[in-house]
């Protein structure tokens, strides 16, 4: 079984079962190699998915397969287009390159050093890992979230997850955007941050979606 492609069509189920899709068309069709139909019925003997008209879904074995990958592409989609600030395009080509062969060690690493974040830069959830857990974060992050500063500290954001999408241009215009160096005043009853000369307070909902590199 061609591994590559296999994971391509893993992956595609996955993120098609995130828009209530499982069209056996429209998986053919968005994968677009001529080996697919194949490659499928290979899939379906090995129990990695099943095939029942027009509908394709995966079979616990598939899910958790195709979890894993989806985990290790979006959490490099992190890595290279917010930390190493590689371009969108450069960094999901990366991304589709990597996530075939990141170990789970590394990937929980990689998770770590992020700050765990909750989606991808497409706004897209990134399965969790052993990682996320509460108490199994071991090793000091590279990222981390604004709440964990400690209050007198300084950071630069490196990456915004809004609770809600509306919040980014109304963060934006307080000048709460990747790349800004925002010092942590106060943490108790409110979140209170200075960028530049402007000191503002924010709800800690908002404090909670704001991951930065400490500087
Ligand atoms: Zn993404
Ligand atoms: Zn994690």
């Amino acid at each position: 079984m061609d591994k590559k492609l296999t994971d391509e069509i893993l992956e595609l189920l996955w993120s098609m079962r995130e828009k209530g899709l499982k069209s056996y068309a429209r998986l053919v069709d968005g994968i677009g190699d001529k080996d697919t139909p194949e490659a499928i019925r290979k899939m379906e003997k090995a129990g990695l998915i099943t095939v029942s008209g027009d509908m394709v879904e995966l079979n616990v074995k598939g899910d958790h397969r195709a979890r894993d990958l989806i985990r290790r592409h979006r959490l490099a989609e992190r890595l290279f287009y917010d930390v190493l600030e590689v371009g969108m395009g450069e960094s999901e080509t990366v991304a589709c390159e990597i996530e075939h062969f990141l170990s789970p060690s590394v990937t929980d690493s990689v998770c770590s050093f992020l700050g765990h974040p909750p989606t991808c830069p497409h706004g897209k959830p990134i399965p969790r890992g052993e990682c996320c857990s509460k108490y199994k974060r071991s090793m000091r992050p590279l990222v981390m979230q604004l709440k964990e500063l400690e209050v007198g500290a300084k950071g630069r954001i490196v990456f915004i997850v809004p609770s809600d999408e509306s919040r980014i241009a109304r963060l934006a215009s307080l000048g709460i955007i990747p790349g800004s160096i925002i010092k942590l005043k106060q943490k108790k009853p409110s979140f209170v941050l200075k960028i530049d000369e402007t000191t503002l307070a924010v709800d800690s909902a908002i404090a909670e979606g704001i991951y930065v590199k400490q500087i």
